[in-house]
Formats: structure tokens, C-alpha cells, sequence
């Protein structure tokens, strides 16, 4: 049996310190009789967190950009020149981009991600294939939810519910959806929940994706959710149009979903690159308003979505500087707006993936980073690294600390 003893660590402001146990790959309270021998883990005042959770990426198609030339950098051209660009994908490619996605997001202290999987007749299930392996190869440091979903259209698109479902029998775990591809945005969201309740499977859907308030489906995701009772199980993504909301019917929807159970998603770093691309002067920022929603009650992530493709031409998989790119944005700056945004990569997007041992407690598997930061907010502001981490209470990385070179006098 594996134990662990972990002296000397913090887990909020202050200095004062804590000890914490693992056994079997979860946190407990104490060692139990049967355990004698334990390793000892000094963090000297350093402190920890739990691992944080990617709740929406897309592994299959990142590292693209060398493949890819953007012109106009709108949305429809980033769609355009990935489904170019995924025509070459072979099954060992997605593997080998989706494994470089993963080093780089260990080592920034992620240590469980959604990600999201095209299928359709074209790619069949070769990215899909690949994520399964990249899913068992990588389990040592990050649990990988494999979400399958309809990039090109469902409706419009025949073989591609066939598609859904033989994935869903053989591994996936979350139906996505993607109605604004589709010839028939409401009808698309209608059938996935039929399929989702056949699955008995959570709905991850990246539903609105411009800053044109008319046309919402978001009343339709409200709809089928509460008809379907499947409250708490579905997650909006992007949902830009939200941006466009005054406080007042902002308020109301939020109320709504929060009483229905729909949970949003922002994705900070692609909605920024895409969005307002119109506008020459006064750009506006149309960023989902994840603080509002949150005060009305709705579950919400923040979240990376894509690395170094036409959608999202930079990254580093850091999700501490996701939530610190949404404080910028979004105007958020106190203590506790910024904890609020280290929730949103952390506990809440926890809650929002429905993982019931996440955390430091006794129970909870010993999943955790350590920073040499001196507090929650200030890893957040400052966009620390972490130093090192653990999956199940064993070492998955470590990063040393920069080291300056000053002169002697
Ligand atoms: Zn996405």
C-alpha cells in the first residue's frame, strides 16, 4: 500500500501550515494500522491546491497553425481551414499533437480535462481512436473525459449520429454539440438531448459563437433540459451572445438556468481572438459574463479550448493564465473576484464536471499542485507556475523555481 505524509504545507494565505495524508491515492485523515510505511514530503510553508480541471479543449486539433494560413482571422475561416487541415489527420498525428498539448498542460497543473472529439464522415473515428490512446497513455497524470461531438453539422450531415453513437458505445463519456453549424441550429439541439438521454450521458454544447443578440438557443438548451429533467448534466460553451445582454434580462436568464441546472463556460483566449472582428474602434470584449451568472446562481468554467489552431493561435495550457486573461477582461481585481476565477479552472469547474472526490478533504483523491506563491488570489494575479504535482498522490512533474544570477560586487 502507498502512503504519503505531506509536512510543512499550506493551503490558503498566512503561514500557517498543515499536514496532510494520502493512502491508496486519496487524501485521509490518518494513516490507517495497516500502514507503517510512508514517504515524507517537506513543502517548507509552500502552498497547495487541488489540480486543475480543463473542462473544454480540443486535443485533436491543436498545433495545427504551421499547416494553416489565416487571412481574415473570423470564425468561418478558422472552421474552414481546420476541416483543410484535418483532412490530412491520421490516427498517430492527432496522438502526436494531442500528447504535446499534454506535456505542456502536466506541467501547468492540470490534472483532468474534457476534451472535445469531431466526428463526422470525413474523420470518421480517427481522432477519436487516437484520443482513446492518448486517454490510457496519459492516465499516470491526467484524467481525460473524451466529449464526441458534431463539429460540421448533425442534421445536414448524414452518418454523423452514427458516428456519435458507435463512439459513445466504446469509450466517450459526453455527448457535445455544435448548433450553430447546423442547418437546423434548434433541431440539432433537440436530437442531441434524445440522444443523451438514450446514452444517459452529460451535454457539453458550444452553442453561440457571434455577438448578434437576436437568434439565442440558449431558451431552447433551458427548454429541453428542464423537459428532459437533466438539470446540472449540460454545459454551454462560448455563448458570446450573452455579452450582448443588459443586466436586466441578463438577470433573468441567468435566474433561469440556474434554476433549470445549465451550466456556461467561458473560453477567454479563442472568444477574444474571434470576436468583434467588425469592429475597427470601441472592440467589444464579448466574453460570456461569468461573474453575473455566477450571482444568479449558475455553475460556470473558464476554460482554454484550443491551442495553436486558426481558432486560437496561441497557448501554453495554462489554465492559471486563462483565469488570469478572464480577471483582465473582465474587469475583476479584488481578493475575491480573483479566487472567484481560480474556482472557475478549480472547484467550480469541478462541480460543473460533476466529480465527486475533488479536493483536499479526506476522501478526495490526492490530486494536487504546490506554488511558491503567498496566497490562492496572488497564483491567479501573478500567473504562477506550479512546482511540481501529483496524481493520486504520486509525482507527476516537477519545475524548479527560476534562479537569478546576481552580479557579486
Ligand atoms: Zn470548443
Amino acid at each position: 500500500m502507498s502512503a504519503l505524509k505531506i509536512i510543512n504545507a499550506r493551503l490558503g494565505d498566512g503561514n500557517r501550515c498543515t499536514e496532510l495524508y494520502v493512502e491508496n491515492g486519496h487524501f485521509v485523515a490518518s494513516f490507517s494500522s495497516y500502514t507503517s510505511h510512508w514517504e515524507t514530503l517537506d513543502l517548507h510553508g509552500q502552498l497547495v491546491l487541488p489540480g486543475l480541471i480543463e473542462t473544454h479543449i480540443h486535443l485533436d486539433k491543436a498545433c495545427i497553425m504551421q499547416r494553416c494560413h489565416l487571412h481574415e482571422g473570423t470564425l468561418a475561416e478558422a472552421v474552414a481551414q481546420t476541416r483543410a487541415a484535418k483532412a490530412e489527420f491520421t490516427e498517430d498525428d492527432v496522438y502526436r499533437r494531442g500528447a504535446q498539448v499534454l506535456d505542456k498542460a502536466i506541467v501547468q497543473g492540470t490534472t483532468h480535462m474534457r476534451t472535445h472529439v469531431e466526428l463526422d464522415p470525413q474523420i470518421g473515428l480517427t481522432g477519436f481512436n487516437a484520443i482513446r490512446r492518448l486517454q490510457a497513455d496519459y492516465a499516470w497524470a491526467v484524467s481525460l473525459e473524451i466529449c464526441v461531438f458534431p463539429q460540421e453539422g448533425l442534421l445536414n450531415n448524414t452518418g454523423t449520429e452514427a458516428l456519435l453513437c458507435q463512439a459513445l458505445e466504446s469509450g466517450a463519456t459526453v455527448l457535445g454539440g455544435c448548433p450553430y453549424m447546423d442547418s437546423d441550429p434548434q433541431g440539432q439541439i433537440q436530437r442531441l438531448f434524445e440522444l443523451a438521454v438514450r446514452y444517459d450521458c452529460d451535454l457539453d454544447l458550444h452553442l453561440d459563437f457571434d455577438l448578434n443578440p437576436e437568434g439565442m438557443t440558449v431558451m431552447e438548451v433551458a427548454r429541453c433540459t428542464q423537459l428532459h429533467g437533466w438539470g446540472g448534466r449540460v454545459t454551454i460553451g462560448h455563448v458570446t451572445k450573452l455579452s450582448t445582454l443588459p443586466r436586466e434580462p441578463l438577470t433573468v436568464l441567468g435566474r433561469h438556468l440556474a434554476k433549470v441546472g445549465v451550466q456556461v463556460t467561458c473560453l477567454p483566449s479563442t472568444d477574444l481572438f474571434l470576436m468583434g472582428r467588425e469592429a475597427f474602434h470601441n472592440k467589444p470584449r464579448g466574453l460570456a459574463p461569468l461573474a453575473h451568472l455566477h450571482a444568479c446562481g449558475v455553475t460556470c468554467s473558464v476554460s482554454t479550448n484550443n491551442i495553436g489552431n486558426p481558432f486560437t493561435p496561441y497557448g501554453d495550457a495554462s489554465l492559471v493564465r486563462q483565469a488570469n486573461l478572464f480577471a483582465n477582461v473582465s474587469q475583476m481585481g479584488t481578493v475575491a473576484e480573483l479566487l472567484q476565477c481560480l474556482a472557475w479552472v478549480s472547484s467550480e469547474s469541478a462541480r460543473l464536471l460533476r466529480l465527486p472526490d475533488y479536493g483536499l478533504q479526506p476522501g478526495c483523491r490526492a490530486d494536487f499542485i504546490v506554488f511558491d506563491a503567498p496566497s490562492p488570489a496572488a497564483v491567479i494575479a501573478e500567473i504562477s507556475a506550479p512546482l511540481m504535482g501529483f496524481k493520486g498522490g504520486r509525482q507527476t512533474f516537477s519545475r524548479p523555481a527560476g534562479t537569478l544570477m546576481k552580479p557579486r560586487d
